[in-house]
């Protein structure tokens, strides 16, 4: 028996998902363009994490299931990324999200700072919206970040203890092409000035890049990037 703690269910809610950031598209947060999806909350805290604003359970916006469902459809882009925050801290509602999007012929990519031995520890524990957010998952992303392990050779991904996982045939070729695949930071300047980055960067590489345009939101950008 692993002495590694099961996953928490945070948000039981199986309708609704806690939503910290919801972006149309992008290319910075999985392969080709894709909606990406902030959650709020996470209980794994990881040291050196980007995001801390996202640990707290309170704040997000309660979005029915259906309708974030219908807001990624709608982006028209290749599928969705989930990230956060933790998943699979609200594990029941992203599920059926990721379902709908699966079902529409779009796929499914999940960051989780949980490890893979912890989901299928939770999954033979019987926790059904945990199996429920693997089976409608085709890429994930599992484990922890670990600020000493900056990982420089593969995408999307912040440190090199991270998995990359297929759970579908949706991506046969993407293991092989990981280390080959750029990594893309996006920088966006909104009407009314303030600056957005998603995409992993380190801090000293984001602080160059960020220089002169007077406003940096560190916050969206995401190491983990669960
Ligand atoms: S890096 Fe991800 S899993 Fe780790 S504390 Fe931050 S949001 Fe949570």
């Amino acid at each position: 028996m692993s002495e590694l703690p099961l996953v928490p269910a945070t948000n039981t809610d199986p309708d609704n998902v806690a939503v910290a950031r919801f972006l149309a598209a992008t290319t910075a947060e999985g392969p080709g363009e894709r909606t990406a999806v902030w959650v709020q909350g996470c209980t794994i805290r990881c040291q050196g994490c980007f995001n801390p604003h996202l640990w707290a359970f309170r704040g997000g916006a309660m979005t029915p299931v259906e309708a974030l469902a219908a807001r990624v459809l709608a982006a028209n882009t290749t599928g969705v990324t989930f990230l956060g925050g933790e998943p699979f801290d609200q594990a029941a509602a992203l599920a059926k999200a990721a379902a709908a999007v699966q079902a529409a012929g779009r796929s499914v990519m999940t960051f989780t700072g949980y490890t893979t031995g912890q989901l299928h520890e939770a999954e033979a524990a019987g926790r059904s919206d945990v199996a429920a957010l693997l089976a409608a998952t085709d890429l994930l992303v599992a484990g922890p970040y670990v600020a000493g392990k900056v990982d420089t050779a593969r995408p999307w991904a912040g440190s090199t203890n991270q998995e990359f996982v297929l759970l579908s045939d949706r991506f046969p070729h993407l293991l092989d092409d990981l280390t080959t695949t750029p990594d893309r930071v996006e920088v966006t300047v909104g009407a009314d000035g303030r600056v957005a980055v998603n995409g992993w960067a380190e801090l000293d590489a984001l602080d160059t890049l960020l220089a002169g345009l007077g406003q940096r939101r560190r916050g969206e950008s995401e190491p983990c990037t669960t």
